[in-house]
């Protein structure tokens, strides 16, 4: 059968949502196809923070922070691999598009709390209610039944079609196999998330990450949105670079947000009881740093005082409930108890968390200068888990310009053809800071349904 719209988007994770909402309000009649039976990809089961600089809640906190300072960070973190008018442009579009977010799609922010991620100077990342992007995937499906968004789930993009001029005309699809094709009068957004799912796709370009590794990523993340544009002679850049997440459960690879007290404080530490690497340091070190110990494995550790701070053990319950029934997370009201749950020598890590009370009543981290600041571990109840590294995002992809317009391997725009979110390689380089992804795929999700919509 054969479908008409202006706009095709393929995907509908966050990115893709952006777009389809964007060009609809631009007067495009729009559809999301969607190979899941299910919406939201990767952007579903993330933790859902959003990198923004100068944001509402850093005023209210009085933090200082800066559209140049993000940049920076961005820019260092990727190791300077990033496309810097790309990274200017997710640093400028980043408020407006969470003033979006929060004003006209209602994703549901705390407004007195923010995430600092590893990499980042300040903490700048805006938290979505419950610390998860079912939030703003649910708001975002409330806004495209309000405008009448069609979403064709169970649907998989297969081939993009071209007319004799090589412009992107539209997309075959399969759904249950049925051959459909849409076609897009205006333009066809690639939201196809990125490969990390893939092992055949991720071995090709770095050997070592085979399925030795879990992956944090929904199962839908095979890089289709690459190939297929690869057929058009798209070029990608920076496929090589693919992010581990370092704390992920260790059976099925899902990324752990229950240790988010991580980043309020809680300390890794190995099964001799020591801590080995700064816990804010960038995924890549920490997760190469718990890779070489003993079992490959990383111990999260936390008490009551963080815990009041970050409210994890409260905010995932089930996941603590997943974990405590398969004994990879557990809690008492002592840490002796909890050494010997998880078999680590019980005195090394009794002296690693006083000295760890110490550096954190001297604001004075002199082990692995914590740049977030150490907290003391010494209210019950406390908490441990296991963890260990997965492939968690891949920073490679497609090459747009400013407009989110596909290139080819010259450098020629391919019209017709839009990119936005994971299966582009513009932004964040060797290393994606945490918080970055949800801003990139909003900011150029959000260009790319203006920019496909206009005629
Ligand atoms: P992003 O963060 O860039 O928005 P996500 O991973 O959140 O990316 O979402 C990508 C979505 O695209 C997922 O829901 C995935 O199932 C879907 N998808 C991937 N490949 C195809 C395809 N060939 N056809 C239709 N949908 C696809």
């Amino acid at each position: 059968s054969e479908q008409n719209f202006d706009v095709v988007i393929i995907g509908s994770g966050g990115a893709g949502f952006s777009a389809a909402i964007t060009a609809k309000n631009a007067g495009a009649n729009v559809v999301i196809i969607e190979k899941m039976p299910t919406v939201g990809g990767n952007s579903l089961i993330t933790g859902g923070q959003m990198n923004v600089p100068g944001n509402w809640v850093q005023k209210k906190m009085g933090i200082e922070d800066s559209i140049d300072l993000f940049v920076k960070d961005t820019l260092k973190g990727g190791d300077y691999l990033g496309d810097p008018e790309m990274v200017q442009i997710l640093a400028e579009q980043a408020l407006p598009a969470a003033e979006w977010l929060r004003d006209y799609i209602k994703v549901d922010f705390y407004k007195d709390q923010l995430f600092q991620f590893g990499g980042h100077s300040v903490k700048r990342a805006l938290i979505p209610r419950n610390h998860t992007g079912a939030e703003w995937i649910s708001k975002f499906m409330a806004k495209t039944d309000e405008l009448q968004i069609p979403i064709h789930t169970r649907t998989t993009a297969t081939a993009l079609i071209k007319d004799q001029s090589g412009r992107v005309i539209g997309v075959e699809a399969e759904k249950n196999g049925q051959q459909i094709t849409y076609y897009a009068k205006r333009g066809v957004i690639m939201a196809t998330g990125g490969f990390g799912a893939n092992v055949a796709m991720r071995t090709k370009y770095v050997p070592e990450l085979d399925n030795r590794y879990g992956t944090t990523n929904a199962r839908g993340i095979m890089g289709d949105g690459i190939v297929m544009a690869e057929k058009l002679n798209a070029k990608t850049h920076n496929m090589e670079s693919i992010q581990t997440y370092p704390i992920c459960h260790i059976d099925t690879g899902v990324i752990s947000l229950i240790a988010d007290s991580r980043f309020f404080g809680a300390i890794v530490v190995n099964k001799e009881g020591h801590r080995f690497v700064e816990e804010l340091e960038r995924r890549d070190v920490i997760s190469r740093a718990i890779l070489a110990q003993t079992n490959q494995q990383a111990y999260v550790l936390w008490g009551g005082e963080i815990e009041d701070i970050a409210g994890v053990v409260g905010v995932h319950k089930d996941e603590f409930g997943e974990l405590n029934r398969k004994g990879m997370m557990f809690k008492a009201d002592s840490i002796e108890e909890l050494a010997g749950k998880f078999g680590i020598d019980e005195k090394a890590l009794m002296a690693q968390v006083g000295r760890v009370n110490q550096f954190a009543k001297a604001g004075d981290d002199k082990e692995f200068n914590h740049r977030g600041g150490l907290k003391t571990i010494m209210k019950p109840p406390f908490y441990m888990l296991v963890a260990k590294p997965s492939v968690h995002h891949t920073m490679g992809g497609l090459m747009t310009d400013t407009h989110t317009r596909v290139l080819d391997t010259q450098g020629k725009v391919i019209a017709g053809l839009f990119a936005a979110g994971e299966v582009t390689g513009m932004t964040h380089g060797s290393n994606r800071l945490g918080g970055n992804a949800i801003t990139d795929i909003t900011v150029f999700g959000r260009i790319a349904g203006k920019e496909a919509a206009a005629k």
